[in-house]
């Protein structure tokens, strides 16, 4: 199990010691430079906290990593499901500032080892996904409207379009907001009534997105044992995560740095 007092989580520590040069390191709050309400480690640019602390925040998971920043690369994200093909030419693109090129990309493949992405996030979960046998990486940002337009689906059909083989890909969730605290309206159960596994992943007007994630990643083919949960809630943890609805909009943004170095 991971110290739950680092600031760091790797998301494949429950498949460790397999897996070897893959890194999918989650940056919690703890650990940053950032002031409150961004306290400590803000890892995103869209929320009004001071752009250098947050290129010191980004900086410190990536040297935990053992990574340079500028091998990051990092999306502008909308809530979408576009897939952007990255590869190390494009190594350091929006890592010390937000990219102009990469905007409006919730899903991430990593053709090449030695480039990694940054995917950012407070409260919707996000789905990491990984192929030991071409070392191709991914990453999807999937909240209620992502999930909406099967984002998990499309990452996985990217990696399944460069060869991948599903059942020789492994993949991890990463902390979110849990079923038991996210309420919606009729809008967002009736945009994702149509997802694998949404029938039991309502109750009433709480939604547990991943486990929606979860069933879609099967459908598509993954294996149950190569699918490793959290069970980590955003918004139940103040010390450890941001949570948009918590804090009201208020707030930072945790992530997770993801590659096959
Ligand atoms: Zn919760």
């Amino acid at each position: 199990m991971s110290d739950p007092t680092s600031p760091h989580l790797d998301l494949f520590a429950a498949a460790r010691p397999r897996l070897p040069g893959l890194i999918a390191l989650y940056g919690t709050r703890r650990g940053g430079v950032s002031a409150h309400p961004f306290d400590s480690g803000n890892l995103g640019f869209s929320t009004g906290d001071d752009p250098a602390a947050v290129v010191e925040n980004r900086r410190r998971l990536a040297a935990a990593a053992g990574i340079s920043l500028d091998a990051l690369v990092v999306a502008g994200q909308c809530h979408g499901a576009e897939v952007a093909v990255l590869g190390v030419e494009d190594r350091g693109e929006g890592a010390r500032a937000p990219s102009e090129r990469l905007r409006g990309f919730d899903a991430l493949l990593l053709q090449d080892p030695g480039v990694y992405a940054l995917s950012l996030s407070a409260d919707c979960p996000l789905v990491v996904l990984a192929d030991p046998e071409s070392r191709i990486a991914g990453v999807a940002h999937a909240g209620w409207r992502g999930t909406a337009a099967g984002i998990v689906g499309a990452l996985v059909e990217a990696f399944r379009a460069r060869g991948s083989r599903p059942e020789a890909l492994w993949a991890a969730q990463s902390p979110g907001i849990c079923g038991g605290c996210y309420e919606v309206g009729d809008e967002v159960l009736e945009a994702v009534a149509g997802r694998p596994g949404a029938r039991e992943a309502c109750s009433g007007r709480f939604l547990d997105l991943r486990q929606i994630h979860r069933a879609e990643l099967l459908a598509q083919g993954l294996r149950a044992g190569r699918v490793l949960p959290s069970v980590d809630c955003s918004f139940e943890d103040p010390q450890r995560f941001f949570s948009h609805r918590r804090d009201r909009g208020v707030t930072g943004r945790n992530g997770v740095l993801v590659g096959w170095s």
